[in-house]
């Protein structure tokens, strides 16, 4: 019987698996779609996140970003900027990271099998997953995670805004190593410098609208944009949640395990420490403890991340909200670097 199933390999999939394969444990991947895989993403590695994988021995070529600065979408004013203290974030293309992370399960000799996780059924000491005996699985399959409806971890829908993301490239070099979030009306627009020769641009938005409908509402960035672009990805509606994050055998890690929001940025570097701290406990043969662990893992950012939706969805705190991070900078820097600083996984 093998120790470990991991469904998914993203990013957090292939973290979790190369972790468990640290572990000294037996594990294989599933992943349906052929790398290297991309996705809507602001592609934006917080420092926890370039630090969780070069833990790993991955150190995805890209670009550093020294920081966030936030900007009016009508360029009207200066806008604020809060440097990282804890070191540079790193702009990478998702096929770029895939590309690293899946060399690393190679040289490890972890299998990725290309085929999706469809059924999985407790057995009391172990799982059946499509029929293959397994002592555990991780479910990192995405933002729809199928395996959490397969397993009863699916709460209903939330109610309220539902917001959706929306990614494209521009191929010009960046104009600034700070990732821009330009705030407009009703949308947010992310600039991320992926490499020498490119940058990336995602738009958060509740609208529904296409892509260039969207950035017409940041006048001064598409002005900035001069570069040939690439097909236009999308994701959402982003808020996920969950009944719990764990269940008998079977753990979620990453978006799979319940989604506020990209408007912070970290998904990847919450992702990454759950994976970590899920095979952690898989490894001591406790999965019991990984529920209190995983939400401990993401109560700041997401205690932040509902904080700042909250605020952002009122039109008049919307317009007043990049005057007040320029009139109290300190503020704004210190929000940035609660998020931006490594996850602390509980012992
Ligand atoms: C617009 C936008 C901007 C963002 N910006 C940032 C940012 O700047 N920085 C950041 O850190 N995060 C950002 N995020 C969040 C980030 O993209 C996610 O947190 C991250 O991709 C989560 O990785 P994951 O491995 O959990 O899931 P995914 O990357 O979604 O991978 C899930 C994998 O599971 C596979 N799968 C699906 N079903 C099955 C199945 N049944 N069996 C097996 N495999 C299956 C899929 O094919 C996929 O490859 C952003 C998100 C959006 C939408």
């Amino acid at each position: 019987m093998r120790d470990l199933v991991v469904a998914g390999g993203g990013p957090v999939g292939m973290a979790a698996a190369l972790h468990a394969h640290r572990a000294g444990l037996d594990v294989v991947v599933r992943e349906p779609r052929p790398g290297p895989i991309d996705k809507a993403c602001g592609e934006g590695l917080m420092p926890g996140a370039v630090a969780e994988l070069a833990d790993l021995g991955v150190l995805p070529r890209g670009h550093d970003i020294a920081g966030i600065r936030y900007l009016d979408g009508h360029g009207a004013r200066a806008g604020v900027e809060a440097p990282f203290k804890a070191g540079p974030g790193r702009g990478v293309r998702r096929t770029v990271l895939h590309s690293a992370l899946a060399e690393q399960l190679e040289a490890a000799g972890v299998a990725v099998e290309p085929r999706p996780v469809r059924s999985v059924r407790d057995c009391g000491d172990h799982l059946e997953v499509d029929g293959e005996r397994t002592r555990y699985l991780v479910a990192a399959d995405g933002l729809h995670s199928p395996t959490r409806r397969l397993v009863g971890l699916e709460a209903e829908r939330p109610g309220g805004r539902r917001r959706f993301g929306l990614r494209c490239h521009v191929q010009q070099a960046p104009w600034s190593d700070f990732v821009e979030v330009h705030w407009s009306s009703h949308a947010e627009a992310y600039v991320t410098p992926v490499d020498d020769d490119l940058v990336g641009v995602a738009i958060l938005t509740a609208r529904g609208e296409g892509f260039d409908e969207a950035l017409a509402d940041f006048p001064a960035l598409r002005e900035r944009l001069v570069g040939e672009r690439t097909r236009v990805r999308g994701a959402g509606p982003l808020r996920q949640r969950v009944r719990a994050r764990a269940t008998g055998r079977v753990l979620l890690v990453g978006d799979a395990a319940g989604y506020v929001d990209a408007l912070t940025g970290e998904g990847i570097a919450l992702g990454l420490a759950q994976a970590r701290a899920a095979v952690t406990c898989l490894a001591a043969d406790r999965p019991d403890l990984y529920e209190r662990q995983a939400r401990r893992i993401g109560l700041r950012q997401e205690v932040l991340t509902h904080a700042l939706l909250l605020a952002t969805g009122s039109q008049l705190l919307r317009r007043r909200l990049v005057p007040a991070a320029e009139r109290l900078p300190w503020v704004f820097t210190t929000a940035v670097n609660q998020l931006a600083r490594p996850i602390e996984v509980p012992a």
